[in-house]
């Protein structure tokens, strides 16, 4: 008794500590738009007026780096180029054919769009470094290309750009600027935290680690870096098309790489994965760039643009004692806000007729380079079975279900699921026909509360088509869809027995129990068939027994489960069949009393018994 009110007390606590934070963010916002409205009424001196509008004009940059390279992972050196192709086009358009400002800044938008989309589309596909390299040469053309063109006025650029009118008023002092440029900040900030926390959002943060993980849950991690991509470019593009009506005037220097570089150091310094981190890091810079550029030429007796060592010096202590830059050290880091809500189930897929054949493994090969990890391998799985996948370390019980999932091609084989031949579709395609899977090394997202690492599982069953909903969460048009899944990804901790950890994040729970978290994600793809790697390993016996009778109701409902395990006494009391590999080659299969007695079973597990 004691002991269920303290976990009550736990959750509750828990649950407490997510709502402060977010009454924290609120009061920041609240306090940092008090600050910034009476900045520019009180006799501010117009150096920081200045100094805070370039700070706001990074921060809006910034921001998307901090969604780009923070939390999606890719490095990008290209932004200053994208914030060019803003500055450019309103001046161009407005100097040259008097159009309006806010149709250059449309212009700008679509130029910028496309040029990002076409660049997200060509390298997200490829691997590690092809991105930072291509961004790299993306900003140097441009930055020539800027610099060459006769009608954009070479390296001299375009003067004369018309004061900004909004509603009516004109926008002709750096002060009135001011409210403009912050206004887009705090606004940015929100729709990129209302992004975060989505369920594209979420998809998103689940990119980092390679993301087999997310795609395995449905997520198309490539187009949904070619997403992040665009709105990152957006951003950069929305503040180039301010500078250019705060300057009035345009040149190439301030888009060049080594802005490029200066965007992700601000990013970097106040912290690459959190959304005000970005606005942090660019006032530290800006701030001490603005310092460093009076004293040091003092200190050396000599002109040049010494603050870049400087700033290089503060980048590499920075990834030595604080990779996650510098706003955790200001607000503690926790899992995010998010509480379920009370809406009614999602739709449920119709569960296939108990002794359909559900999995039909035909001869499945896999090879890595000579070595032959699983080895012509044919097994099947009918609905509402429990199946044992065992053998030795090695044998290739994985790599099976990695071949089953489409994690992985086959080298040869199929496998076909209900009838249809899934071997070769990208495990998006797989998961949405109803194969759930968990992995063996556990893939979640440490950080993030267990309630959203489990809606992960959720990603396919949202109200919007499945790799869309940016715009929705962005503008918090996705409310129904968000109680909708986290209620579902509540029903499944609560049926794998982890509701009372469903505030807390997930790399705090005990590896046995991150295991139990991955079912209750697969659980929320609503799947017919689950595949578990080694669900029991690590658990207690008290909990290797409840995960049994959760197999056992799940198989009552028409569940089918294929299961990797090491402990026999969990296979043999749970399972309807076995089938055992070794080197790669099924050995043999049947009912767990006759597997036990198979010779090649005994030689397999205990090295030949004579
Ligand atoms: P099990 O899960 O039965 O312990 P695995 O399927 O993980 O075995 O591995 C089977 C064999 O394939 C092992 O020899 C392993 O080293 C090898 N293997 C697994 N994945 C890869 C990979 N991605 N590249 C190369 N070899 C691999
Ligand atoms: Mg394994």
């Amino acid at each position: 008794m004691t002991m269920l009110t303290d976990k009550q007390a736990g959750v509750a606590g828990a649950e407490a500590g997510s709502r402060a934070r977010l009454n924290r963010n609120r009061v920041l916002v609240l306090a940092l738009s008090v600050v910034l409205a009476l900045l520019p009424v009180l006799p501010t001196p117009e150096f920081w007026i200045t100094l805070g509008n370039y700070i706001g004009l990074y921060s809006i940059v910034a921001i998307g780096l901090v969604l780009l390279t923070g939390v999606g992972g890719m490095t990008s050196f290209g932004q200053a180029a994208f914030v060019g192709l803003g500055a450019y086009s309103t001046a161009y358009l407005t100097t040259q054919f008097g159009l309006s400002p806010w149709f250059g800044l449309l212009v700008g938008l679509v130029i910028t769009m496309a040029s990002a989309y076409v660049i997200g589309l060509i390298t997200m596909r490829m691997s590690g470094h092809y991105l930072p390299l291509a961004t790299i040469a993306w900003g140097l053309s441009l930055f020539f290309l800027f610099g060459n063109l006769e009608f954009l006025g070479k390296y001299d650029g375009l003067n004369g750009i018309p004061v900004l009118s909004f509603f009516g008023v004109e926008l002709q002092s750096g002060r009135s600027m001011f409210y403009l440029i912050w206004a887009v900040v705090l606004l940015a900030v929100l729709a990129m935290q209302n992004l975060l926390n989505s369920r594209p959002g979420r998809a998103i943060r689940a990119l980092k680690g390679g993301g087999v993980m997310a795609e395995a849950m449905g997520v198309n991690i490539a187009w949904m870096k070619v997403v992040i991509f665009v709105v990152a470019a957006i951003l950069a593009c929305v503040s180039g098309f301010l500078y250019a009506h705060l300057q009035r005037a345009v040149n190439p220097t301030p888009f060049g790489l080594n802005y490029g570089i200066e965007y992700l150091f601000m990013a970097v310094v106040g912290g690459v994965g959190h959304v005000w981190g970005a606005v942090l890091g660019a006032g530290i810079l800006t701030i001490l760039k603005d310092v460093l550029q009076g004293v040091l030429p003092k200190l050396l007796g000599a002109n040049g643009n010494f603050e870049i060592i400087v700033f290089g010096v503060l980048l590499v202590l920075l990834l030595q004692y604080a990779r996650d830059g510098i706003w955790p050290f200001l607000v503690p880091a926790g899992p995010p806000v998010l509480a379920p809500g009370q809406a009614a189930g999602l739709a449920v897929r119709q569960k296939p007729e108990a002794g359909e054949l559900i999995l039909d493994v035909r001869a499945a090969r896999k090879q890595f380079g000579g070595l032959v990890a699983v080895n012509d391998v044919s097994f099947q799985v009918r609905a509402g079975e429990i199946i044992g996948l065992i053998g030795p370390n090695g044998a290739g019980k994985s790599t099976t279900f990695n071949l089953v999932t489409g994690v992985l091609p086959v080298s040869g084989g199929e496998v076909r699921y209900r009838g249809e031949v899934i071997s070769g579709l990208p495990s998006r395609e797989i998961v949405k026909r109803g194969i759930g899977r968990t992995f063996q090394h556990v893939h979640l997202l440490p950080t993030m509360s267990v309630l959203e690492n489990v809606a992960i599982g959720a990603h396919l069953r949202g109200d919007f088509r499945a790799q869309g909903g940016v715009c929705a969460a962005i503008l918090r048009m996705n409310k129904a869809e968000e109680e909708k899944l986290l209620f579902e990804a509540k029903r499944q901790l609560e049926r794998v027995g982890l509701a009372d950890c469903m505030y807390m994040e997930a790399g705090s729970l005990a590896l046995g129990q991150q295991r139990i978290l991955e079912i209750a994600r697969a659980l929320c793809c609503d799947p017919a068939l689950l595949l578990l790697d080694e669900p029991a390993a690590g658990l207690r016996y008290k909990e290797k027994q409840a995960l049994a009778e959760l197999l056992r109701k799940l198989r009552g409902e028409g569940m089918s489960v294929l299961l990797v395990e090491h402990d026999m006494d969990f296979v043999m009391n749970l399972t309807d069949r076995l089938v055992v590999m070794e080197f790669g080659s099924r050995i043999a299969e049947g009912v767990p009393e006759e597997v036990q007695k198979n010779p090649a079973v005994l030689e397999a597990y205990l090295g030949g018994v004579e």
